[in-house]
């Protein structure tokens, strides 16, 4: 099936869940930081910054006791794409920078490849403190974290999001489906938007023969987008 059928009939698939009032997995998130800042048009760097705000210190999950640095979000408010990877490693929770590690060099190299800059993607993770020893998160970390992702794709409205391997592809889902079977094509995301599912950089980084399937995800990616083809596979 063609590129544009499948996205024809994804769209109709999106359309059908919204008349089921089904309102996915960006539903207004009621959490004690209250009501979603105000982003008129598109996204403000204000409503990131009052997210931010309302997370503080945050102690909202034990991973609070172990962590170094929350590791926010990086990128630009105003991103038509998003990383969302599992959560941070050590080198981000020194530098409270996400994907600032090997495999963050490797996601540089992959938003280069595709003609732009991390400053204009937006970088995340499904939780925003680092687990002891890179162990997965827990139920309960993700319950109280994942609801401040969710406002910031609110916020940002990015028109694609990218689930880095297999914890955030599924988290973000809601599906038990392995990554190989959830990678390689469009899902469609709350209103609007499409999540396409993709390695993580870390397994990249042990599986180099993974990076061709990478890279057709990044390619659809970049058609979703209507963003010029790129030249090479770097
Ligand atoms: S992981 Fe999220 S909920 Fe838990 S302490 Fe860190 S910021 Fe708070």
């Amino acid at each position: 099936m063609k590129l544009e059928d499948e996205i024809a009939e994804l769209k109709e698939h999106l359309e059908i869940q919204k008349k089921l009032k089904n309102p996915g997995l960006l539903r207004a998130p009621e959490t004690e930081t209250g009501p979603l800042p105000e982003a008129p048009g598109k996204a403000s760097a204000a409503g990131l910054e009052s997210i931010r705000s309302a997370l503080g210190d945050c102690t909202r999950c034990k991973l609070s006791s172990t962590r170094n640095r929350l590791v926010f979000g990086a990128g630009s408010p105003d991103a038509e794409l998003m990383f969302v990877g599992e959560g941070p490693g050590a080198d981000e929770d020194r530098q409270g920078i996400p994907f600032v590690g090997r495999a963050g060099q490797l996601l540089t190299r992959i938003i280069a490849a595709m003609g732009k800059t991390r400053n204009e993607v937006y970088i995340a993770n499904i939780i925003k403190c680092r687990p002891p020893g890179n162990r997965n998160p827990e139920n309960d970390e993700i319950t109280a974290c994942f609801p401040f992702l969710e406002q910031q794709i609110e916020v940002i409205r990015p028109r694609v999001v990218c689930a880095l391997g297999k914890f955030a592809a599924q988290t973000m889902l809601g599906s038990d489906t392995p990554i190989s079977r959830l990678r390689g094509r469009a899902h469609p995301f709350g209103d609007d938007c499409w999540l396409v599912p993709t390695f993580h950089p870390a397994y990249l980084l042990r599986n180099p023969a993974k990076k061709r399937e990478t890279w057709d995800d990044i390619q659809l990616i970049m058609k979703l987008l209507n963003w010029e083809k790129p030249a090479t596979n770097n």
